[in-house]
C-alpha cells in the first residue's frame, strides 16, 4: 500500500481513536505517539531517483496520506499548506486522506482550491452514530470532488442512509478493530450498513472482521493476518451491479425453526388472513394464489436492488401479502435478516422458489387454524 506519511503523532479526540494503532505501535518501540513531528518524507511526493523519475509511482495512483497521524490536527497547521502545494504537482495521483477531523478541512485551504481538485479525495471517519451525525453534514457541506465514509473501528450500528441518499458519497467502508484491547464488531451492524448502501446503489467495503468479531451470537477472536482476508473470504463488500454479492455463501433456515422463530415475533404473528383473503383463495383456488405468489417474488423481490425495497409489499389487498408479512418476505431486508439471503443480489431459482414454499405453507397453515 504506498504511503505517504508527511508528519508522525497525533491526539486522541474521539472514542475510534480509544487503541489507535500509531499509539500502539510506537509505545512497542518506547516513542511518545503525542509529540508531533514532520518526518523526512515530508515532499515525498516531487524525489526523484537518478533518471529524473518520480520516485513515489504508485501502480493504480493511489496515496494513502498521512496514516500516522490526522491530515488536519491543529499542531500541523503549518506544514499543511506545503503537502497541497506537493499535492497540486502531482495531478495524476489521488491523494486518498483519512480524517477524523474533517471539522477543520478548511484550515490551510489553498486560496485554488475552488470546488475541489480531482485528485484528493476525503474519508470521514465516523466509527458510531454520534459522530456520523457531526460529520458527515460536514463532509457533505465541503467543497470536495470525491468524499467517502470509513467506520473504521465500528463500534455500534449506525445509519448514514440520509446521507448516502444524497448521491454525494462515492464509497462507504467499515472494518473492525484489531490489537489486544479491540472492542467487539457485530456483523450485524456490518449487514445493516451494507443494506443502507446497496438500497442507495452506493459501493461498500466490508474491509477487516477486527480482532472480536460477533456473528450469530458467537464471538471469535481473530489474529491479525486473519482480519482482512476472513472479511475477503465473507464476500459482503458490494459493488452496485457486479454481481459481487453472489459469492457470498449461506444456508437457508430449516423451516421449523423458522416458523417457530416468526411465532414468537409480535410482529409477524400479528398478520392473519381477514375472512375478505378466505373467500378469495376460496374462489381462485391454491394454484392461482401459488402462481400470483411467485410473479410477486420475481418482480419485487428478485432484483439485485429491487424499486422501492422496503416498501414494495402493501400491508393488504392479496392473501399472498399477508403472507409476505408474516413470514418476513416482504422486502430484501426481511429476507437478508430472517432467511439469511443477502442482499444485493439477484435471487435464483432456488431462493425464489423457496420463498414461494414459505408463502404457500403459511397460507395453508393459515386456513387449517
Ligand atoms: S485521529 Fe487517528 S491517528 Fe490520531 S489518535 Fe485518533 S486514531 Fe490515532
Ligand atoms: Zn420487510
Amino acid at each position: 500500500m504506498p504511503i505517504w506519511n508527511p508528519w508522525h503523532g497525533c491526539h486522541k479526540i474521539s472514542p475510534g481513536c480509544l487503541n489507535c494503532y500509531v499509539y500502539r505501535r510506537d509505545e512497542s518501540i518506547g516513542k511518545d505517539a503525542s509529540v508531533v513531528t514532520r518526518t523526512g518524507d515530508y515532499s515525498l511526493p516531487l524525489k526523484k531517483d537518478r533518471h529524473g523519475q518520480y520516485k513515489l509511482t504508485p501502480e493504480g495512483g493511489t496515496v494513502f496520506t498521512c496514516m500516522t497521524s490526522d491530515f488536519f490536527l491543529p499542531e500541523a497547521d503549518q506544514w499543511r499548506q506545503g503537502c497541497w502545494d506537493i499535492i497540486r504537482q502531482r495531478p495524476e495521483l489521488s491523494f486518498h486522506i483519512i480524517t477524523k477531523r474533517i471539522d477543520r478541512f478548511t484550515v490551510s485551504l489553498p486560496p485554488d482550491w475552488g470546488e475541489g481538485w480531482d485528485n484528493v479525495t476525503v474519508s470521514s471517519t465516523c466509527e458510531d452514530q454520534e459522530r456520523a451525525d457531526y460529520r458527515i453534514p460536514i463532509l457533505l457541506s465541503l467543497p470536495i470532488k470525491h468524499r467517502q465514509v470509513a467506520s473504521e473501528p465500528m463500534l455500534g450500528e449506525i445509519n448514514i442512509e440520509k446521507y448516502l441518499a444524497s448521491g454525494l458519497i462515492e464509497q462507504v467502508c467499515c472494518g473492525g478493530e484489531s490489537g489486544d484491547k479491540a472492542r467487539v464488531c457485530d456483523f450485524n451492524w456490518v449487514r445493516e450498513l451494507r443494506r443502507q448502501c446497496v438500497r442507495r446503489g452506493v459501493p461498500f467495503i466490508f474491509r477487516q472482521t477486527g480482532a472480536a468479531f460477533l456473528k450469530d451470537g458467537r464471538l471469535y477472536r481473530l489474529e491479525r493476518r486473519l482480519q482482512i482476508p476472513q472479511a475477503e473470504k465473507s464476500g459482503y463488500s458490494y459493488v452496485p451491479g457486479t454481481g459481487c454479492a453472489e459469492k457470498i455463501r449461506y444456508t437457508l433456515p430449516e423451516r421449523g425453526a423458522l416458523f417457530a422463530r416468526l411465532a414468537r415475533s409480535d410482529f409477524r404473528s400479528r398478520f392473519r388472513l381477514t375472512d375478505k383473503d378466505r373467500e378469495y383463495i376460496a374462489a381462485k383456488g391454491m394454484e392461482t394464489v401459488l402462481s400470483h405468489a411467485a410473479d410477486f417474488v420475481a418482480q419485487k423481490l428478485a432484483p439485485e436492488n429491487p424499486r422501492n425495497d422496503g416498501r414494495q409489499t402493501p400491508m393488504r389487498g392479496h392473501p399472498v401479502f399477508i403472507a409476505q408479512h408474516a413470514t418476513a418476505c416482504c422486502c430484501r431486508g426481511c429476507l437478508e435478516k430472517w432467511h439469511n439471503i443477502p442482499s444485493g443480489k439477484e435471487l435464483d431459482l432456488v431462493e425464489r422458489e423457496y420463498i414461494v414454499g414459505v408463502l404457500m405453507d403459511w397460507i395453508e397453515r393459515e386456513l387449517k387454524s
